[in-house]
């Protein structure tokens, strides 16, 4: 049985056990015998040629030198050149300075560039479970992903999926846990988020719009004037250190904590064609280059949140919770979403049992462990 029948078939039998099991099922879903960077890194014999410069052009989503994410894929291309002794250069190429900022999947698919810097969660349009790669509300953590990815099956769905598109992605970086967002008025209950208009993008936007919300999308220079006039009543971004930076604690001062990105993760992507052509120890640089650069700006957004959090404070921005039937409706509406999806697209279905799989696991040992700890910290 291929790797792809046995966590479908794996995942299906769980599904029709009782919801949050420790079954049989799910643990057998979980393969650890494999890790994809051994195989990549064991196939290829093509060796360096010393006198002769790899230059590959990666573009990026985010404009120059943005915060953290953008100087976290700077610092990844300066790596490279460091650790490949300037046999690889990685040029930069942010937003619209060659392809515009969400036509990097298509340019890296055709050849156009050699990779690229953004978020799976944009490419939902292509294939639905191209969403689930970034995580899902309520659902996986920053370590849980990562775990997901390199040891729970993860990284083999999204390769399959992307070699489709003839693109071979890694993990590169991950926000860490999201705000909820901010409202001009106080959400007290479910019923003032009816009608409300928020920027609100991804399956967290489907989500919302179930719970009555009308999720608009806004290119991010419009965000702050649109809430300042009323356009829109509130927007989710990122959290406090991206936050702060876009103002929005001056007009729509009530900030929530959230639930609905737990752990979104970044992408690191290379078009497979100059992937296979690469030497393999180029290869391995960028392998663990990517993985640097995935923990790294994790860590950086926990390294900024915490500061800008006591900022915020000290201007006066107080943090507020969800009522709980916001909280109930959130998850009700998201097993609608996930149920619907999984209907109309076979690889949204494989993708998420594979994730309820691991997650149904992984809470059980969180709420053993982690969980208990923050609660008595
Ligand atoms: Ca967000």
């Amino acid at each position: 049985m291929n790797r792809r029948k046995f966590l479908t078939t794996a995942s299906l039998t769980s599904a029709s056990f009782a919801l949050g099991g420790c079954n049989e099922s799910n643990r057998q879903a979980i393969d650890y015998s494999k890790h994809p960077e051994k195989k990549e890194l064991t196939s290829k014999a093509v060796h360096i040629n010393k006198n002769k410069k790899v230059v590959m052009k990666l573009a990026t989503s985010w404009p120059a030198h943005f915060p953290i994410m953008g100087t976290g894929v700077e610092k990844f291309a300066q790596r490279i050149n460091q650790i490949s002794g300037g046999s690889l250069e990685i040029k930069i190429y942010p937003k619209n300075t060659l392809v515009p900022g969400l036509a990097v999947f298509d340019a890296c698919s055709s050849g156009q560039i050699d990779a690229f810097h953004s978020g799976p969660y944009y490419w939902k349009g292509k294939n639905s479970a191209f969403s689930l790669y970034s995580g899902i509300p309520f659902g996986f953590t920053a370590e849980e992903i990562n775990s997901w990815m390199l040891f729970g099956g993860g990284y083999e769905l999204w390769r399959e999926h992307y070699a489709r598109y003839n693109l071979y992605p890694f993990m590169g970086g991950n926000t860490n846990i999201q705000m909820g967002g901010w409202y001009r008025k106080p959400i007290k209950s479910l019923a003032d988020m009816q009608g409300l208009k928020m920027r609100i993008p991804g399956l967290a936007g489907e989500v919302f719009s179930k719970m009555g919300v009308n999720p608009i999308l806004l290119p991010a220079g419009e965000i702050y004037t649109s809430l300042e006039r009323g356009v829109i009543d509130a927007t989710e971004w990122v959290g406090p250190a991206l936050d702060l930076k876009m103002g929005f604690y001056k007009v729509a001062p009530y900030y929530y904590s959230g639930w609905h990105e737990p752990g979104s993760i970044l992408e690191v992507t290379f078009n497979k064609h100059s992937w296979q052509k690469l030497a393999s120890e180029h290869q391995a640089m960028i392998e663990v280059a990517s993985s640097e650069m995935n923990s790294n700006m994790t860590y950086e957004f926990h390294a900024q949140n915490i500061l800008a959090l006591s900022q915020l404070k000290e201007l006066g921005v107080s943090i507020l919770e969800y009522p709980q039937e916001i909280i109930e409706a959130g998850k009700k509406s998201l097993v609608e979403v996930l149920n619907e999806q999984s209907a109309q697209n076979e690889d949204f279905q494989d993708v998420y049992q594979s994730i309820k799989s691991y997650l149904d696991l992984s809470k059980e040992w969180d709420r053993v462990s982690l969980k208990y700890f923050l609660n008595h910290r």
